[in-house]
């Protein structure tokens, strides 16, 4: 692909949602694909695994003093609490990641978007999903059947909050259907990569395009 040949900074690729969005979803598959060469964050957690996660693969399921421990010697690139338990990305592997040019894309809330785009700026795409409504949110929840129906309400209750972050995106895709949400994000990988301000190999190139003889 064009944009892989010429030397570039990698960036970090946040998706956020309400919970039932679909940005899970479209996470996992964007990061699954090798076309994209994206890596994918796993953060740690102090929720309860659900019966369908894998420990290491979906999360790293932590307690609350192993979380604290992270969080106290500035192992976190962020953290929030969200729904009553505590999130974080580890700081390390982004590191890695990046250092080497390639790109990440992280799946977590707003308040830890906030935090991730403070620190690294230009180096941070941000891109909202919406659902195409309430009522949609509500039956996809449901249909996961995966939490209890509390945690449902919990988590539609904040959906109304989180929906109101939409604002603070770079980008925001109206999730009515997988494949044309899957192909948004996909347009959005290319427009970033192709990006002259991360694209640090540009003048190298450019010089020998114009050293070639006539
Ligand atoms: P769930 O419990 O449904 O997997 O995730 C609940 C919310 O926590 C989602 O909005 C998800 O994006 C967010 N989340 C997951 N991991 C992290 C993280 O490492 N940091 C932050 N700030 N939020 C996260």
């Amino acid at each position: 692909m064009e944009a892989g040949v010429i030397a570039r900074r990698g960036f970090i690729l946040i998706l956020s949602s309400p919970s039932g969005a679909g940005k899970t979803t479209l996470t996992r598959a964007v990061a699954a694909d090798p076309k994209w060469g994206l890596d994918l964050s796993i953060s740690v957690t102090t929720r309860q695994r659900r019966p369908s996660e894998i420990d290491g693969k979906h999360y790293q399921f932590i307690d609350r003093e192993a979380f604290d421990a992270l969080r106290s010697a500035d192992n976190l690139l962020e953290w929030a609490e969200v729904h009553g338990n505590f999130y974080g990305t580890p700081r390390r592997p982004v590191e890695k990641v990046l250092g080497a040019g390639r790109d990440m894309i992280f799946d977590i809330d707003y308040q830890g978007t906030r935090q991730v785009r403070a620190k690294l700026a230009d180096d941070v795409v941000t891109v909202f999903i919406l659902p195409p409504s309430l009522a949609e949110l509500r039956h996809r929840l449901e249909r996961r059947a995966e939490d209890s129906p509390d945690t449902i309400e919990k988590r539609l209750a904040n959906a109304r909050l989180e929906i109101q972050r939409w604002s603070e995106y770079d980008y925001v895709i109206v999730n009515d259907d997988l494949d044309d949400a899957f192909r948004s994000l996909e347009g959005i990988l290319i427009a970033e990569r192709l990006k002259r301000a991360r694209r640090t190999g540009l003048t190298t190139f450019v010089e020998g395009l114009l050293a070639e003889p006539d």
